[in-house]
């Protein structure tokens, strides 16, 4: 059958050119199905070369689900700072302790059983069964589809639904676990957004795209839909230069971690003599695109904070979770304070 010499070559490919990522084996099923669990998380929004080094510190200070479960989520978020979209680590220390008590601690190999734990969706289900288990699953990211619609010229809009059919005819049943990586790794060495190299690719001969000259136009682009926003951040100094941090509460996508007063729409927290900073930063969120400008207050009773929050020093930012839009807050705010360093010696104050 045509699919099994197109799952042949690129099988073929892989064994000779595929990646070494530490969360990754051949051959068959991880042998530990946490380790892939973990790495897929970090990676949802987050390029591989980031996640490294994140994950590799992770797998050593929680080595398994149940030492996971067992650390306090303050220690979770504080090591996966600057990964951004925080939910995701708080679901995974949920999901942690839902596996520890149900499963002992072992994910199951069940995909229906997968998708009721907290923070598991098709994508990551579908992952765990291809990586952790070698089921034959069809693992569908970006890569996948943009490698798809190409090798079959799936014009107009490429969605998940249309590339499917074609994901599974492929996906052999023994070397689940490898064909997923090796189909990814082509989206992600060869068969690349800008300037494919077609003459490294394994299905170059048959490969519509290329054979009509549409590398370019497939997949089709969807335009951008984020909101553009424009708010505030809010400096808080004391007459001693310690900064005001709070921590944020409610559900929403950065509870939990510390932060300096800010609003996406600019409004001010409370009335005082703001001043506003020649400063910004500009971060982009999945569903917006967001502007901060500084204002900065020195309030006269600094000590009617401590109910909310804590005055610290630039020393003390590390020992806060910071999202990242924070981190380039406090970044910007040193540098414009002296860069962290004055003369060799560490800066104590934040300079109003
Ligand atoms: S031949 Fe080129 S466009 Fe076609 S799948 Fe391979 S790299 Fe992509």
């Amino acid at each position: 059958m045509e699919q099994w010499s197109e799952t042949a070559l690129l099988l073929a490919w892989y064994d000779e050119n595929g990646r070494v990522l530490p969360w990754r084996v051949r051959g068959g099923a991880h042998p530990d199905p946490y380790a892939v669990w973990v790495s897929e998380i970090m990676l949802q929004q987050t390029t591989v070369k980031t996640v490294i080094p994140y994950f590799e510190r992770w797998m050593k200070r929680f080595p398994d689900l149940r030492t996971l479960a067992a650390a306090p989520l303050d220690e979770v978020l504080l090591l996966w700072q600057g990964l951004g979209y925080y939910t995701r680590a708080k679901k995974m220390h949920q999901c942690a302790g839902v596996v520890a008590e149900k499963f002992g601690g072992h994910f199951p190999a069940d995909r229906e059983e997968l998708l009721k734990l907290p923070g598991i969706g098709p994508y990551t289900a579908s992952s765990l069964c291809a990586f952790g288990f070698n089921m034959p699953e069809t693992v569908i990211d970006g890569n996948v589809m943009r490698v798809l619609a190409r090798r079959y010229g799936i014009e107009g809009e490429v969605t998940r639904e249309k590339i499917a059919p074609f994901a599974e005819k492929l996906t052999p049943p023994d070397r689940s676990a490898d064909y997923a990586s090796a189909i990814m790794d082509l989206g992600a060495t060869v068969c690349t957004p800008q300037a494919p190299a077609c003459d490294r690719c394994p299905w170059s001969a048959g490969c519509i795209a290329r054979e009509h000259h549409l590398t370019e136009c497939i997949p089709q682009l969807k335009k951008s839909q984020k909101k553009k926003k424009q708010g505030g951040v809010f400096i808080l100094l004391s007459p001693e230069g310690k900064l005001f941090i709070r921590k944020r509460g409610g559900r929403g996508l950065l509870s939990g971690l510390w932060e300096l007063p800010w609003d996406e729409e600019g409004v001010f927290p409370f009335e005082t003599k703001w001043q506003e900073m020649a400063l910004s930063v500009r971060h982009i969120f999945t569903h917006m695109d967001l502007e901060l400008k500084f204002f900065k207050a020195v309030p006269p009773f600094p000590e009617a904070f401590t109910a909310q929050g804590v005055w610290i020093t630039p020393g003390e930012t590390e020992l806060y979770a910071f999202s990242t839009l924070m981190k380039k807050v406090l970044k910007k705010l040193l540098q414009s304070s002296g860069s962290g360093m004055k003369c060799g010696r560490e800066i104590s104050s934040f300079t109003e």
